[in-house]
C-alpha cells in the first residue's frame, strides 16, 4: 500500500494523535503513562495504537547489550522491541506488532532505500521534512493496523536530547502544517531534595521551555514525584509553562504500576483529553481493573508472601543492580502470585554468586527458583548448580529459554550420566551437545547475519497430555481436555534441544511435555516426581498479563504456595 493511500485511510479513520515526551530524567514513567492512557481510552470503548519511538540507529533492540538497553520484548510477529511494548500489551491486554515500534534506524533505512529506488523523483532528500514525514507515515500505518481512534506516540529519551528532535518535529508538522488532531503530554519529574524538604518545580519549568524551543506547547503535564503535587506548585507551573492548571496532573509514586490508570482517572484525565479533541465523554468500563487493584490491596494487607529467587546475569551496572533486564519476568511472577492470593518477594541472585558461594548457601531460604533467558557462557555453571539444587531439593523450578536449556544440560550431566554435556553456545567441543545450533542458524552466524535472525515470535506448540504443563494450561482454560492441546508462545533464541539425545534423556526420566506440531523441535521439558519442574524453550513471560496471568507462572506459584504450607 502506498504512503498516500495509508495516509488517506488514517484520515478516514479520523485518528487522533497523542505525543508523550519526558523531561528532567530518564525512567520518569513515560512508558507507564502511555500504557495507562491507552488503557483509559480503551476503557471508553476506543481503539488505541500505542507506538514506541526509539532514538537509536539500531533497526531493532535485538542487537543491543541488555545492560545497555534493558529487556528486549518480542512481539507475536517476531520483532525485537523495547520493553515499553511489554507494558502497553499488559495494560491493554492485546497483542501488538512491528507497527507499534519505530527506531531512527528503521526510519533512515527506509529513506535511504527509497532514495536508491528513485522514489523521491530527483528531489533533494533532506533531514527535514523527509525524516519526520517517514515517522508520520509509520504512525499512520500503526493507526490503520489497529483501526485506531487514537495513536499514542511515546518519544524515547528526554527533551533536550539531539537524538529525538525529529520525533518532536513530526509532532509539530502534523499539528501545524497538516492540521491533524494532535496533542502533547509531557511527563516531568519534580524532585524533593532531602536537604531542602520541598518539592521543586524548576526542572519541569526548564524542560517545558526546551520543548517550546522545538515549537511544541504541551497540553498536559504529568508531574512525577514522590508525592502528589500541591496546588501552590501547580499554580506556579501553570503560569510559567502556559499549561492550564486543570491539565496539570499529579503522578505520585505508587506501590503498583497498575494503580496509575485509576490515579489518572480520579483526576479526570481521560475526560480532559477527550474534551481537548472536542469529543464527547463516554461511560467507562473499568470494573476489571478495579477488581485487580482491590485484590492487590487485599494481598498486600494479608501479608502472605513467598520468596522467589530469580537467578540470572546482566544484573550489575556500575555500583547498581538492574532488574529491568527481566521486567516481563518480574511482572509475570507478580501476575502469577496475585492469581494465587500471595505476594511474591523477588530476590535478584547473580549466577556468578552461586558459582562463588555454592547453591545451598545462596538459595536455601527461597521458596521457588526461576532461571530466566540469557546468552553466552558467563555464569552458566552457576545456573546449572542452581537447577541441580532445585531438582534435588524439590524446590519448584521454572526455566525460561536459557533456563530450559540449562535444565536439560543439568539433567544430562547429573541424571543421564553424560558428564561433560553442554550447549555448543558455551563449549563448541563438548562430547555431548544436548543443546546445539541448527545448520541454518549456523550459516547465519558465519555470514555475520545477526539482526532479526534468531527463532523469533509466536510459534505453535503441542502439549503432551498428562503432564504438569498440561495441567497448567488446562487450569487457565487455554486448552481443553480433549482435542489437540495446541498453544502459541513467543521465542527468541538460536540454539535448540538436540534430538539425538531425546531417547537417552527420556529413558533417564526427562519428560518432553511440548513440541512443535511436526514434533521436530522440543519446546518444553519437565520432571516427574517433583512438585514443579518445568522449562520452556519459549518465553512465557511475554504473554502474561495482569488480567490473564500466564499458566506456567500461575502453576509455578501455586506449587510454591502449596509446598510452603
Ligand atoms: N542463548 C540461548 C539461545 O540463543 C537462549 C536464549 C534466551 O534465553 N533467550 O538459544
Amino acid at each position: 500500500m502506498s504512503y498516500h493511500i495509508k495516509a488517506r485511510k488514517a484520515k478516514k479513520l479520523n485518528t487522533k494523535f497523542i505525543f508523550v515526551s519526558g523531561g528532567v530524567i530518564s525512567s520518569v514513567g513515560k512508558g507507564v503513562t502511555t500504557a495507562s492512557l491507552a488503557a483509559l481510552l480503551e476503557s471508553r470503548g476506543y481503539s488505541v495504537a500505542p507506538v514506541k519511538c526509539d532514538m537509536y540507529l539500531n533497526v531493532d533492540a535485538g542487537t543491543i547489550r541488555p545492560q545497555e538497553h534493558g529487556e528486549v520484548f518480542v512481539t507475536k510477529d517476531g520483532v525485537e522491541t523495547d520493553q515499553d511494548l511489554g507494558n502497553y500489551e499488559r495494560f491493554i491486554n492485546a497483542d501488538l506488532s512491528s507497527s507499534n515500534y519505530i527506531t531512527n534506524g528503521q526510519v533512515y533505512q527506509t529513506i535511504i532505500q527509497k532514495e536508491r529506488n528513485f522514489e523521491y523523483d530527483g528531489e533533494d532528500v533532506e533531514i527535514v521534512p523527509h525524516v519526520p514525514e517517514e515517522i508520520i507515515r509509520r504512525l499512520e500505518k500503526a493507526a490503520v493496523e489497529r483501526r485506531a481512534d487514537f495513536v499514542i506516540a511515546e518519544i524515547g529519551g528526554t527533551v533536550g536530547e539531539y537524538q529525538n528532535v525529529l520525533y518532536m518535529e513530526a509532532n509539530r508538522i502534523m499539528k501545524y502544517r497538516d492540521n491533524r488532531d494532535v496533542i502533547h503530554v509531557h511527563v516531568g519529574y519534580l524532585p524533593t531534595p532531602p536537604s531542602v524538604g520541598e518539592m521543586k518545580s524548576k526542572p519541569v519549568q526548564t524542560s517545558v521551555r526546551i520543548l517550546n524551543g522545538s515549537g511544541i506547547q504541551p497540553d498536559f503535564l504529568i508531574c512525577r514525584a514522590e508525592k502528589p503535587i500541591d496546588d501552590r506548585r501547580k499554580e506556579t507551573l501553570a503560569w510559567v509553562t502556559s499549561v492550564p492548571v486543570q491539565n496539570i496532573i499529579a503522578a505520585p509514586n505508587v506501590d503498583s504500576i497498575y494503580r496509575v490508570p485509576m490515579n489518572f482517572e480520579q483526576q479526570h484525565l481521560t475526560d480532559k483529553i477527550l474534551e481537548k479533541f472536542g469529543m464527547k465523554s463516554r461511560k467507562n468500563d473499568f470494573q476489571e481493573w478495579k477488581n485487580l487493584i482491590g485484590r492487590i490491596s487485599r494481598i498486600t494487607e494479608s501479608k502472605k508472601v513467598v520468596d522467589i529467587a530469580v537467578v540470572g546475569k546482566y544484573y550489575e551496572t556500575g555500583a547498581y543492580k538492574l532488574a529491568d533486564v527481566y521486567i516481563s519476568v518480574v511482572e509475570a511472577i507478580k501476575h502469577g502470585s496475585w492469581a494465587n492470593n500471595v505476594k511474591a518477594n523477588l530476590h535478584w541472585i547473580s549466577s556468578i554468586d552461586v558459582e562463588k558461594h555454592g547453591a545451598k548457601k545462596v538459595l536455601e531460604k527461597f521458596d521457588g527458583i526461576v532461571v530466566p533467558g540469557g546468552f553466552g557462557s558467563r555464569g552458566t555453571e552457576g545456573m546449572i548448580s542452581t537447577i541441580q539444587y532445585a531438582r534435588e531439593n524439590n524446590v519448584p523450578y521454572l526455566g525460561l529459554c536459557y533456563g530450559m536449556q540449562m535444565a536439560t544440560i543439568e539433567f544430562a550431566r547429573n541424571v543421564a550420566g553424560l558428564k561433560l554435556a553442554n550447549t555448543t553456545e558455551v563449549d563448541d567441543d563438548t562430547p555431548h551437545p544436548v543443546i546445539h545450533i541448527m545448520p541454518d542458524q549456523e550459516k547465519k552466524l558465519l555470514n555475520r547475519e545477526y539482526g532479526a535472525t534468531m527463532r523469533l515470535g509466536g510459534w505453535d506448540c503441542v502439549i503432551t497430555r498428562g503432564t504438569i504443563t498440561e495441567k497448567c494450561y488446562l487450569d487457565s482454560k487455554i486448552i481443553g481436555k480433549t482435542g489437540k492441546a495446541k498453544i502459541n508462545e513467543r521465542h527468541r533464541h538460536r540454539y535448540e534441544f538436540n534430538n539425538e539425545y531425546r531417547e537417552k534423556l527420556e529413558a533417564g526420566g526427562l519428560v518432553i511435555s511440548g513440541t512443535t506440531p511436526d514434533g521436530k523441535l522440543v519446546e518444553i521439558v519437565e520432571l516427574k516426581n517433583h512438585p514443579f519442574f518445568v522449562g520452556s524453550q519459549f518465553h512465557p513471560e511475554f504473554q502474561s498479563r495482569p488480567l490473564s496471568p500466564h499458566p506456567l507462572f500461575a502453576g509455578f506459584v501455586k506449587a510454591v504456595v502449596k509446598l510452603k504450607k
